[in-house]
């Protein structure tokens, strides 16, 4: 075991020589180091058809440590949103367990850390080829666990994979600088180091991407990693372990502990309060981001936060309907509404409001299909669970009470509990729920404007800033607005804006910090100033 000099000079505990994975502690009846095999047949018999015929690697149920894949003393059921059928049962990870795993991270960080940017690279590299080549499989998983139609799932595994291959790229590409002072004898040196061990906290939406945007850039950077994943969708979590190892990513380097939503604040808080670990990066809401940043506070560690949105989509009237009704549908109804770049308020100008809203809603009607993810047409699957439906049923009663018109939808779907009817309303003012709470279902609310003046001032009345979109063929106009709104990320005549090559993040209450892009790997680096004398 390399030592770990960055240890030292933090001040923090030393840890004993042995690996770690094997230093772990059952507690009674529980975690043993297991080397490897996939689930046997009894931990396959719950996963649903969706899934059948899959490789039996990627279907994993342990958490893995240190390079090994080890049970919990208890397990948690996940379903799938769309059915609600069990598709298995998932070690339920505890304070023990994150703390081992931290620990795993910790000393697989004072060796990665010495590996060259180019081995990590060729090592990520390989990390992205495995996934295409399991891609089928991998979205399958998503589509079991988070009810995303098949081919929207096959799109994030797309995603997630180029966050590796991207900063597979980049990691070859961190440079220092040279400052020359007022001192004739002295030098400056900046050095880019990597960060340490981040906890990385991820949404069951994106459950596999979310993962790779952080932990690509991470282990490029040379850090290393405990994932934590959403209690609705561990799998991918673990499918990712299954090929992080195969591709030869060294023991300790990624670690995951899926674990229970009864677990997660003190799985959370364990990760995110040891001294071992430097970084927190999150994604999910704004009031859990809220709560690790007040763990990432008291032990002043760097923090990466993606957090909840409420993206206005503005059409001016010198806008192209088509195009505009095409962003819409593209930006609102993704993944049935639940991204958090999702358009949350349409503010559509008085003079195209009634040709938008009639093109919008017979679009919506002529290309939504709502249905199980795996079912060939599917374009709208299934909300996450009852809870989420209930939040779009609430705010469609409260803007109906307050005057709004249900123009297409506005109900619960027959197809189940977790079904919603992709729902457009107009007449909508800002006194509605649906304008100032973040939706994350299937929900379209129309509020008209006259002045862009006013546009602006609706969109920026909110304390959160991730993206905004609007419409117009005005040059001037798209300048002035683009340049107005209060958001991390602009899309022009455009509703779908992410891609691995641009930053990702948001302004406000929406966040700290930018994921993907040449600057996602600086979230993981740290600066240093050598100033050298004697010259
Ligand atoms: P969430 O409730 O905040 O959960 C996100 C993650 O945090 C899950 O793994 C969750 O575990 C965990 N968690 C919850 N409470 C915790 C605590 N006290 N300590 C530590 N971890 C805790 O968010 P969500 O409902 O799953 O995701 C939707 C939100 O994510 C939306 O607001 C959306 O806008 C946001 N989002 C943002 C981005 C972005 O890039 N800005 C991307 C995607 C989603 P459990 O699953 O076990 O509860």
């Amino acid at each position: 075991m390399a030592t770990c000099f960055w240890l030292r000079s933090c001040g923090a505990r030393r840890l004993g020589s042995t690996f770690p994975g094997c230093r772990l502690h059952p507690r009674a009846g529980g975690l043993v180091p297991a080397p490897g095999p996939a689930p046997g047949p009894a931990q396959l018999r719950g996963y649903v058809g969706g899934l059948e015929g899959l490789s039996a690697a990627l279907l994993r149920t342990d958490s893995f440590v240190g390079g090994r894949w080890l049970p919990a003393a208890a397990t948690f059921p996940v379903q799938d949103p769309a059915s609600g059928a069990a598709l298995g049962m998932v070690a339920d990870c505890g304070m023990s367990e994150a703390r081992a795993a931290v620990r795993a991270a910790y000393e697989a960080f004072c060796s990665w850390r010495e590996v060259s940017a180019k081995e990590r690279s060729s090592l990520l590299r390989k990390w992205y080829n495995l996934m295409i080549q399991n891609k089928d499989d991998l979205a399958r998983i998503i589509t079991a666990e988070s009810g995303k139609p098949l081919k929207e799932a096959h799109g994030e595994i797309l995603y997630s994979a180029f966050f590796l291959e991207w900063f597979s790229e980049e990691a070859r590409r961190v440079y220092g600088d040279i400052i020359y002072t007022p001192a004739k004898d002295k030098r400056a040196l900046v050095l880019k180091q990597p960060v340490g061990v981040a906890a990385v906290i991820t949404p069951w939406n994106f459950p596999s991407a979310m993962i790779t945007r952080k932990v690509g850039a991470a282990l490029a950077a040379g850090c290393t990693v405990v994932v934590k994943p959403a209690e609705d969708t561990p799998f991918s979590a673990l499918a990712l372990a299954e090929l992080a190892s195969q591709a030869g990513i060294p023991p300790g380097v990624y670690n995951v502990i899926p674990c229970s939503r009864k677990n997660a604040k003190e799985v959370g808080e364990a990760i995110c309060t040891d001294p071992l670990v430097s970084k927190i990066s999150f994604t999910g809401s704004t009031t859990t981001g809220k709560i690790l940043l007040h763990h990432a506070a008291n032990s002043v560690k760097r923090v990466s936060m993606e957090l909840g949105g409420l993206a206005p989509f503005i059409v001016f009237d010198s806008a192209n309907v088509d195009q505009a009704v095409a962003g819409a549908l593209a930006s609102k109804f993704r993944n049935t509404g639940q991204t958090c770049v999702c358009s949350n308020r349409f503010l559509v100008q008085r003079g195209i409001h009634d040709a938008f809203v009639k093109a919008f809603a017979e679009a919506m009607k002529k290309n939504l299909h709502v249905g199980n993810g795996f079912e060939e047409g599917t374009t709208q699957g299934p909300l996450i669970n009852e809870k989420a439906v209930e939040k779009v049923e609430k705010q469609v009663n409260d803007a109906v009470s307050k005057g709004a018109t249900i123009v297409t939808g506005g109900k619960r779907h027959h197809l189940g509990k977790n079904f919603f009817e992709p729902t457009l309303l107009s007449n909508v003012t800002q006194d509605m729920l649906c304008t100032h709470e973040e939706t994350f279902g299937p929900l379209a609310p129309v509020i008209k404007f006259d002045t862009e003046e006013e546009a602006i001032a609706i969109a920026n009345a909110t304390d959160v800033g991730l993206a905004g979109y609007f419409y117009s063929q005005d040059p001037a106009q798209i300048w002035r607005v683009a340049e107005q709104l209060e958001v991390g990320m602009v899309g022009v005549n455009e509703g779908l804006i992410s891609s691995v090559e641009c930053p990702f993040g948001g302004v406000k209450q929406s966040g700290l910090g930018r994921e993907g892009s040449k600057y996602g790997i600086d979230e993981y680096l740290e600066l240093k100033y050598v100033c050298y004398g004697g010259l």
